[in-house]
């Protein structure tokens, strides 16, 4: 008989609605072991080829099968900066366990059965912070003689820096919001990502010798002439995606309607959820309605269901989806963990026009029913308005999350600095280099939003061509 799937412990519902702590426990050692222990040790591990930095999946697995988490933890560092982080947020569902062989599903998504990769990353990179288990630094004397500067902490900023550091270059981090971690830290909500995880490597690299000056924003503070004037040579930028997309519909600038960003900014970064005792605050409805169907939505609906908690108001929390569950973007845990919380969820479901009370307050959203039709670009069926289905939904708090863009501070002042129609940061596939040289840049700047992981992966590429070609 082929062993069940190794559940990992969660909070009890009742005991994670009202506060910011992390959900999912991680595994024990035993549940480690049994997880592991399910691995069929592939000849050709397919697993593999669904990681976009190409963790070798089944050389780590087998470690934590001999009880080498260790060596588990220095595998995946080979090719990923930070398994903690990654093993609590990585799409892993769309990635490396629908490669893998025991997934039975052939949707977007993987099934149950495929091996838990990610809680296996996470309990072996838990265990390399625990043990306070650092790559050591390769120090290069040439190498020593660059200076670098990367604009953003970001994944994409930290990988790179970290990258480059313990070669022996020179790093400093400019970074334009008071803390360090880009959406880590302002945007993923702390019941998904434990801080301590990110500061553990925002330390590490201070310890390789990572200068971080914060409140700079490159663009504005200083050009990008002036880095290089600073000594600099060269330049990686991790500048995000920081720029909420909106409906474009009537009444979006009411009162009351936020943009997820700004929603989670407040929350996440400046501890609005502990107002007066923190200055920032964050307005809070009876009835909160949260548009769009990513991890954004899903951390921005959790996040205000939790406030409503706080505050003592009767958790009301509605998601408006104009496709179905089916073709949600977010992790498949998020939209099982909105569930559980008690947020409903209204699919194909259109809004056309917010409406306000005499105060300009927000008060109901009037919407249309959609049906699937054809696959769009994106291969997901689009949304077809039915007409004539208008309702209304009422409303005093909306937080639209229907995407982001580019943030253009440093690149609409940069003469030179190829962009293209989204306004993405245009490089060379293979260097990551842009059209000035020796500026490079990666993560969602590039080809925009995208995951973790895939930052990461472009701030390796980067920092490997500025290493190889010192
Ligand atoms: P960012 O993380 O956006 O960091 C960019 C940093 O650059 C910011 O700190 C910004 O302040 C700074 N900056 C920008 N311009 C300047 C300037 N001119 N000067 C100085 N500093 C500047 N991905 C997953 O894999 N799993 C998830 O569960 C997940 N959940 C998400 C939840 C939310 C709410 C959001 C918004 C995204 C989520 N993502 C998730 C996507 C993921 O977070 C991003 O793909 C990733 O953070 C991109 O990394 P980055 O380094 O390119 O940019
Ligand atoms: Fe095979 Fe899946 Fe194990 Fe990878 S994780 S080696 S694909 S069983």
């Amino acid at each position: 008989m082929p062993k069940e799937p190794v559940k990992v412990k969660e909070l009890p519902v009742d005991k994670r609605i009202g506060n910011f702590n992390e959900v999912v426990s991680g595994y024990s050692e035993n549940e480690a072991l049994s997880e592991s222990s399910r691995c069929l040790q592939c000849k050709n591990p397919v697993c593999i080829s669904g990681c976009p930095v190409s963790i070798n999946i089944k050389e780590f697995i087998f470690q934590i099968t001999k009880k080498d988490y260790a060596g588990a933890y220095l595998t995946i560092r080979k090719t990923n900066n930070f398994p903690s982080i990654c093993g609590r947020v990585c799409p892993a569902e769309y990635q490396c366990r629908r490669a893998c062989v025991l997934n039975k599903s052939k949707l977007a998504y993987c099934s149950p059965e495929a091996i838990n990769i990610h809680l296996l990353e996470r309990f072996a990179g838990d265990y390399g912070m625990k043990d306070n288990l650092e790559i050591v630094q390769d120090k290069n004397i040439k190498l020593s003689k660059i200076k670098a500067a990367v604009v953003g902490s970001g994944p994409a900023g930290l990988c790179c820096a970290g990258e480059l550091a313990r070669k022996g270059i020179k790093v400093v981090v400019f970074e334009g919001l008071q803390s360090c971690g880009g959406v880590l830290r302002y945007g993923i909500p702390s019941f998904r990502l434990g801080r301590q995880e990110l500061d553990h490597e925002i330390n590490y690299l201070s310890k390789l010798g990572v200068e971080f000056k914060t409140n700079v924003i490159i663009g504005k503070t200083f050009s990008l002439d002036e880095l290089f004037q600073q000594g600099f040579s060269r330049v990686f930028l991790g500048l995000g995606a920081g720029v909420p997309e909106f409906l474009g519909i009537k009444g979006e600038n009411l009162c009351n309607v936020y943009s997820a960003n700004e929603f989670l900014t407040r929350l996440n970064l400046m501890s609005a959820y502990k107002f007066p005792e923190h200055h920032t605050p964050v307005n809070i409805g009876e009835h909160v309605l949260v548009i769009g169907g990513g991890n954004t939505a899903m951390d921005a609906a959790r996040c205000a269901l939790r406030l409503q908690k706080i505050k003592g108001i009767k958790p009301d929390v509605k998601i408006i989806y104009r496709r179905t569950e089916a073709e949600m973007p977010a992790r498949r845990l998020e939209i099982t963990h909105a569930k559980e919380e008690g947020i409903e969820f209204k699919f194909l479901t259109q809004p056309k026009e917010f409406y306000s009370d005499d105060l300009g307050f927000v008060q109901k959203l009037n919407c249309r029913n959609c049906r699937l039709g054809e696959a769009d670009s994106s291969g997901r069926r689009s949304p077809v308005i039915l007409e004539g289905s208008d309702f209304s939904i009422p409303c005093d708090l909306a937080i639209i999350a229907i995407g982001l863009q580019a943030n253009q501070v440093l690149t609409s002042v940069t003469p030179g600095l190829k962009t293209d129609k989204y306004k993405d940061i245009v490089v060379d596939p293979k260097t990551m280099e842009t059209s000035i040289k020796n500026v490079f840049a990666g993560g969602d700047i590039v080809g925009g939003e995208g995951t973790v992981i895939e930052a990461m992966g472009m701030a390796k590429r980067a920092a490997k061509f500025i290493i190889d070609n010192a």
